[in-house]
Order: C-alpha cells, then structure tokens, then sequence
C-alpha cells in the first residue's frame, strides 16, 4: 500500500515526500485539463510519455548547465527531484505567434516574432493566471530583481537549446512555458528550473506538415493527443518502455466550455 506522503497534488502531477531531506518525488497523472481546469479528461498513458520526455529534456538541459529540479527518474511515472521553493509565475517564452498572444494582439497563428518574447504570469488559479509585469513582480513580492534576471536568462538559454534540440528531428518549437525554484545548498540560493517540459507545456509543430504535437489537440478537441507525444518522445529517441498500455482513449470527465 502507498503510504508515502503526499505534499501536494496540482492538476497533471502529484508531489510524494522523498525519501532523503530535501528532496520530493513527482508523479505525472493522465490527467489532462484546459481553459483552468473547466475542459478535463483522462488521457491513458499520457503521464508516462511526459515523464520520459521531461527526464530526457532536463538531463541534457544539466548537460549544457542549466541546474534543474531533477535528480532521477525512479519509475514509468515517477521521479526523484530536488525540493525548490516554487517562484509563483509561468514565464512563457514565443518564437511564433500562437494561442493567447495571437487571441490578445490579433496576429495570425504561425506569424514568426521578430525575436523571443518572455511574458510572466502570476501563478493563481483563482485569477485564471493573469499576465503581469517585471513592476507587479516586485512591488508584490513574488520575486526579486535578480530572481527575475536569472529566471529570464535561463529561460533563454532553454529555449536556444530546445529550439535546436526539436528542429533536428523536425519539429518547430513555437512557445513554451518553464516554472523555477529557490533551492537552497546551505545558505547559498539558486534559481533553478523545476516542474516539467513536455507537450503539455509546449507548442510542437512539425516542420514539414504543420500538424500540432502538442495540448492544442486537447484543448482544440482535434484527438489524436496521445499519437502525438509518442511521435514527439519517438524522434527525440525515447520511446523504448513507454508504450502506454491500450486503453479505451480519452475519457471526458468535465467539460464546461
Ligand atoms: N502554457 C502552460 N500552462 C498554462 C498556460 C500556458 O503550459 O497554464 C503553455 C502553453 O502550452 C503554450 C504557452 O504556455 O505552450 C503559451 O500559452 P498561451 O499563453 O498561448 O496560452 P493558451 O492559449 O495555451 O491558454
């Protein structure tokens, strides 16, 4: 039986106490939810594909020294990490205009930006994540000056790396969303990326067909979610072991949109 205790549970993944001081074990759910949770479906196998690609993102992202929340990948659904005082913002970083930016400013879907855009939104449920400012940041305390440098810089290098990374097996990275975390060795605190990467959180277009690979499939009720991360975990070379098992598909659990 799991008696292990859980520290928190959000909407895609659960967070275990770990088994050493300071460090936590994050399990990825099927679940799959949209529009702040108001659109949510289970999504058979989806849990174990995005721990698989989010194990090998993160690994080469410590490869090329972006310090990450990720120490082990323990099982099919499960990892080791580092615990981290979550930052309580999603910074979003676009390439190509898409979903809200091009809702918001009425640019056509595919339109290339003429650099990288990082936007930051304050990470409240309630609000329906609201879009803020460097300014908001401050002035209410959800991170610092220099926290925020150092989120901006390491979201750059990530999206360099990643936008490499996909287009060699000819995917286009349109935008992306990273969390970060305040880790502490010792008395020294670092920022370092924490949560996950995967289709869940990213815009994947193939190159050639333009076909999405990512949540867009949920979210746009298109199907097809789970052929498209096996697709993406396949090019990236990690399909091995992580067939889900059949199932009968995705399973509506609550849509109010
Ligand atoms: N994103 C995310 N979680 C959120 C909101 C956005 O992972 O709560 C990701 C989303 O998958 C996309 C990028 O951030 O890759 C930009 O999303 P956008 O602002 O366009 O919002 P959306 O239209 O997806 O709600």
């Amino acid at each position: 039986m799991n008696k292990r205790r859980r520290i928190y549970e959000g909407k895609a993944k659960i967070l275990y106490e770990g088994p050493e001081p300071g460090t936590l074990i994050q399990h990825f759910k099927d679940d799959a939810t949209a529009f702040n949770a108001e659109k949510h479906a289970l999504i058979d196998g989806k849990g174990v594909l995005n721990n698989r690609i989010s194990e090998h993102i993160f690994t080469k992202l410590e490869d090329i020294g972006v310090p990450t929340h990720f120490i082990k990948r323990l099982n099919m659904r499960e990892q080791l990490i580092h615990e981290v005082e979550i930052i309580p913002l999603e910074v979003v970083v676009r390439n190509v205009a898409a979903g809200s930016l091009s809702k918001r400013l009425g640019l056509e879907e595919g339109t290339a930006l003429p650099r990288s855009i990082i936007e930051f939104y304050y990470k409240n449920d309630e609000l329906g994540d609201p879009m803020v400012t460097e300014e908001h940041i401050t002035d209410f305390s959800w991170s610092t000056p220099q926290e925020i440098d150092e989120a901006m810089a390491l979201a750059l290098r990530i999206n360099d790396f990643l936008t490499g990374l996909f287009l060699g097996v000819g995917i286009k990275l349109v935008d992306f969303k990273v969390e970060f975390g305040r880790h502490w060795d010792g008395d020294a605190m670092r920022v370092i990326l924490a949560d996950e990467i995967s289709p869940d959180c990213c815009r994947l277009w193939d190159i050639d067909s333009g076909d999405k690979m990512d949540k867009d499939r949920f979210r746009r009720d298109m199907g097809g979610l789970i052929e498209a991360y096996q697709e993406v975990a396949r090019r990236l070379g990690v399909l091995n072991e992580t067939r889900p098992p059949p199932g009968a598909g995705p399973v509506l659990v609550s849509s109010k949109s």
